[in-house]
């Protein structure tokens, strides 16, 4: 068995006295796409914020390839860069070029010189058949291109890990599955991922392994094929009978 990329045990998160994640344990393994369901408020973003220290968690522990997020040696920026996140409000800078939005954090934060910052950020646009938009202003472009332009954002420090969530939610259908494809093919070339959606028929798709979360518990988990087809807890059938 290979070490986890990513190894959760125990979380547990409390909202002043609201218990919002009870217990989660998770393992991903490197390459390992995971998806998580389940209704809103089941704290799906919670879990992606503890992972990428966004928020703050109460018990249990996170590690990243065996060595605790907490761990000093990370220092806060270190974590950073190797774990990138992706919301559904792509959060560009809107007084910012793509090109800036793409390097800030590179120059500013890593300490990558701009002129190598610039060059990985060019290939990236243009991996993502977006060679032509650098100069582009956020506001120039429809939300499936910025929501892109956030994924590309997220991958200029070369992170080990992607977490996204809900990222085509607030995109009109018609450009939810640009930024599906973005995904498919960071799939195929080995990022290891957790995802939230509401996609149920991408998570079938892209997913290794399902987990279906409720009131702040994993009650359910699986390869896709087997949780949506035959799930077996009664509030994954009744989650899905609703969504499906
Ligand atoms: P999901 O992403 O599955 O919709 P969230 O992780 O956003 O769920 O929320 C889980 C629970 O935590 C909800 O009850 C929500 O109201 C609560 N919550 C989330 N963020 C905060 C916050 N900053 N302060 C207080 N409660 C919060
Ligand atoms: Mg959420």
């Amino acid at each position: 068995m290979t070490l986890p990329r990513l190894s959760i045990e125990g979380l547990t998160k409390y909202f002043g006295e609201v218990l919002v994640l009870d217990d989660i344990s998770l393992d991903v393994a490197p390459h390992e796409v995971v998806c998580l369901i389940g209704a809103s408020g089941s704290g799906k973003s919670t879990l992606l914020r503890c992972i990428n220290k966004l928020t703050e968690f109460d018990y249990g522990t996170i590690a990243l390839d065996g060595v605790s997020i907490d761990d000093p040696g990370w220092g806060r920026n270190g974590l950073y860069r190797r774990v990138g996140i992706v919301f559904q409000s792509y959060n560009l800078f809107p007084h910012m070029s793509v090109m800036e939005n793409i390097t800030l954090a590179p120059i500013k934060v890593h300490g990558i010189a701009r002129a190598e910052a610039r060059a990985n950020a060019r290939e990236l646009l243009a991996a993502f058949g977006m060679d032509s938009r650098g100069d582009a202003y956020p506001e120039q472009l429809s939300g499936g291109q910025q929501q892109r332009v956030a994924i590309v954002r997220a991958l200029a420090t070369h992170p080990e890990v992607l977490l996204l969530d809900e990222v085509t939610a607030a995109l009109d259908p018609e450009l939810v599955g640009e930024v599906l494809a973005i995904i498919r093919r960071l799939k195929a070339e080995g990022m290891t991922m957790v995802i939230v959606t509401h996609e149920m028929g991408f998570a079938r798709e892209v997913a290794d392994r399902v987990c279906f979360l409720s009131d702040g518990r994993i009650v359910e988990e699986g390869e896709p094929g087997t949780l949506f087809s035959a799930p077996r807890h009664p509030r994954t059938q009744k989650f899905l009978q609703r969504i499906i």
